[in-house]
């Protein structure tokens, strides 16, 4: 008789008997990761589930290089399972016609409204193109990615013109984890989704319309009682996005709070039962889980902006600093804010523009 492995099943079986018992789901696949793509004042937001994805929104109509690279690239996809366009605004289908045209998606939803814009006319006259249909989802119906599942929240109603309000609202869950996204659906909207009495409760909620005061409203977030909130928003937006209303609503309820402005791109990982977040800027990749086993398994995986970096190249005593055409900082190489324009000057030249360091990227002084 070998004792070991008489030893070895019994254990097995005890085992299994345990995860029966508290009801646990193994998960051999692959985690759960979603992506918040830094794509500035937009939405971008892409999920993988082992062999699956999806993508919800498409960011503004010049974010197709780096949403399609992330898709390609870095997750070295060249299916999408589904790609949903919340609802008509540029800065949620910007891309979305040129994510179309690049890679394979199975189903494409779309919000049961219309936009007198180009940008709209693009995204139907691609599916068009690819012979693809527009999916429009029903509150209440359940579709699946991989092992995931995800349920549609919203629209409740018919909006009118009232695009935001129009949003293609989901929950997305995976094991006992849950990610709500509303896209900009506003206060209004959020009350329709309260009334309609599904279950909006959530581990992560992707602030609505950009961390705006329209949206997140008390009720709302009371019932979605989030953990973690994501905000997505461009820095220095026009809009002021987030607003701080939202941010004390959020902390007030001692809610965890991402932004994409401040730290880039972000990665929710999951395993089904812990989440762990990396942030692309790694000021503050936090390793945080819902029971306490949350590992950075993930970390160092966002690459996007690793431009970002203390790569302060000295020449003397006179180093090379960043700046734009009309800003009043003097920056590091590859500073967030040098999107727009990036021009090299020495230190001392920025001294006698009479730039002032950026406080963010920590420039030499
Ligand atoms: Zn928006
Ligand atoms: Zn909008």
């Amino acid at each position: 008789m070998n004792t070991r492995k008489h030893w070895l099943s019994h254990f097995f079986a005890f085992f299994f008997v345990l995860c029966m018992t508290l009801g646990l789901t193994v998960y051999a696949d692959e985690d759960m990761k979603v992506h918040f793509l830094n794509v500035g004042q937009a939405d971008s937001t892409l999920i993988t589930c082992g062999e699956h994805a999806m993508l919800i929104d498409a960011g503004n109509n010049d974010d197709a290089e780096p949403i399609l690279n992330y898709i390609q690239n870095k997750a070295g996809l060249t299916h999408l399972d589904y790609a949903i366009g919340t609802h008509p605004h540029e800065d949620h289908i910007g891309s979305l016609d040129s994510v179309l045209e690049t890679v394979s998606v199975d189903t494409v939803m779309l919000p049961n409204v219309t936009a007198n814009t180009q940008t709209f006319r693009d995204v139907l006259n691609v599916i068009d193109e690819k012979g693809l249909s527009i999916t429009i989802p029903e509150v209440g119906d359940t579709y699946t990615l991989g092992d995931a599942s995800f349920t549609i929240l919203g629209p409740v109603s018919d909006y009118g013109d009232d695009l935001n309000n129009w949003s293609i609202a989901l929950k997305l869950t995976y094991g006992n984890v849950s990610f709500l996204f509303t896209g900009d659906a506003e206060s209004t909207a959020e009350s329709d989704m309260l009334n309609t009495g599904l279950d909006l409760g959530a581990d992560v909620y992707q602030v609505g319309h950009h961390g705006s005061r329209t949206s997140s409203s008390s009720a709302f977030l009371d019932v979605v009682a989030p953990k973690y909130a994501v905000i997505s928003c461009g820095a220095g937006n026009d809009y002021g996005h987030p607003h701080q209303e939202t941010l004390d609503a959020l902390s007030s309820r001692g809610i965890e709070i991402y932004r994409t402005d401040l730290q880039g791109s972000i990665i929710a990982s999951t395993d089904g039962s812990s989440i762990s977040f990396t942030t692309a800027f790694g000021n503050d990749s936090s390793s945080s889980a819902s029971d306490g086993q949350g590992t950075d398994r993930s970390a160092g995986a966002v690459s996007d902006d690793s431009s970002y970096s203390q790569d302060n190249t000295a020449s003397g005593d006179d180093p090379i600093v960043h700046i734009t055409k009309t800003g009043e900082k003097y920056h590091s190489a590859g500073c967030r804010y040098l999107k727009k324009s990036d021009i090299e000057v020495t230190l001392s030249e920025a001294k006698n523009r009479g730039l002032t360091p950026c406080s963010k990227c920590n420039p030499p002084r």
